[in-house]
């Protein structure tokens, strides 16, 4: 049977999201930024919380893990490579490993690069992938903890899902992402057509996420690294669609 998702805004800028299987009764949050904003979420919901699913230490990500856990007696799963700064954890989840969810299985993703455990979660039965701060919509997330190269082969690992894929993410980053994503892409038609489709959602308070990978294909200036708009407008038509990635990655870092 299908999954049900609740996405939730959280904090100041973050999501939440719960997914729930009915048969079974299990309900897993994907992070728990917030302790009161995840219960506020199962409150709403009617669901029970049995699991936590971490894509990375972060406190944003990872401050409600202990709270819901006393709470609610819930099992805490993450990144192997950071399981030392995931409070509670009960089951560390690295590259390849396939995470059992009511009979959903839960494909793990190493995604280095934000930080260095980073793993992201696919449903490829669901269509779903919950991306954290690897990927946002328009964007990818600060190189903390990797390299540049890391983080271009994580973005690369997303990238390969299929293009129907519903990607989840924990940010409403999008509109400044668009600001800077328009000045590496001016003339890509889908992204200015997106831009306006963005707009109008966040004028009326509405989420942008989740997005497709298809969508973060067709626009995502990370992800068109090596197409030679962006490559003229970088001046880099020569170089590696890693090395064009760096660039733009690095500049957005000091966009205003
Ligand atoms: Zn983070």
């Amino acid at each position: 049977m299908a999954l049900a998702i609740f996405q939730f805004p959280c904090l100041s800028d973050n999501y939440g999201v719960l997914i729930h299987d009915e048969a079974s009764g299990r309900t897993a949050s994907i992070d728990a930024p917030d302790a009161a904003a995840v219960t506020a979420a199962l409150a709403q919901t009617g669901w029970n919380l049995t699991e936590i699913l971490t894509t990375h230490h972060h406190p944003d990500h990872t401050d409600g893990n202990l709270a819901l856990k006393e709470a609610t007696g819930c099992t805490i799963v993450g990144p192997s490579y950071e399981a030392a700064k995931i409070p509670g954890i009960d089951r560390e989840l690295t590259e390849g490993d396939v995470y059992d969810f009511a009979g959903h299985p839960v494909h793990v993703i190493w995604t280095p690069g934000h930080t260095l455990g980073h793993i992201a979660f696919f449903l490829p039965e669901d269509g779903v992938a919950f991306a954290g701060d690897t990927m946002f919509a328009l964007g990818c997330g600060r190189v903390f903890e990797g390299t540049l190269l890391q983080m271009w082969e994580s973005l690369q690992k997303l990238a390969a899902l299929p293009d129907e894929t519903v990607v989840y993410c924990g940010h409403e980053y999008t509109e400044s992402n668009l600001r800077f994503a328009l000045t590496i892409d001016p003339a890509n038609e889908a992204l200015i057509a997106r831009g306006e489709e963005i707009k109008k959602l966040r004028a009326a308070g509405k989420p942008t996420v989740p997005t497709t990978i298809a969508a973060e294909k067709a626009t995502s200036p990370y992800l068109r690294a090596s197409d030679p708009a962006v490559k003229a407008t970088m001046k880099m038509v020569d170089a590696s669609a890693a090395d064009v990635f760096a660039a733009i990655r690095t500049a957005k870092d000091n966009f205003k």
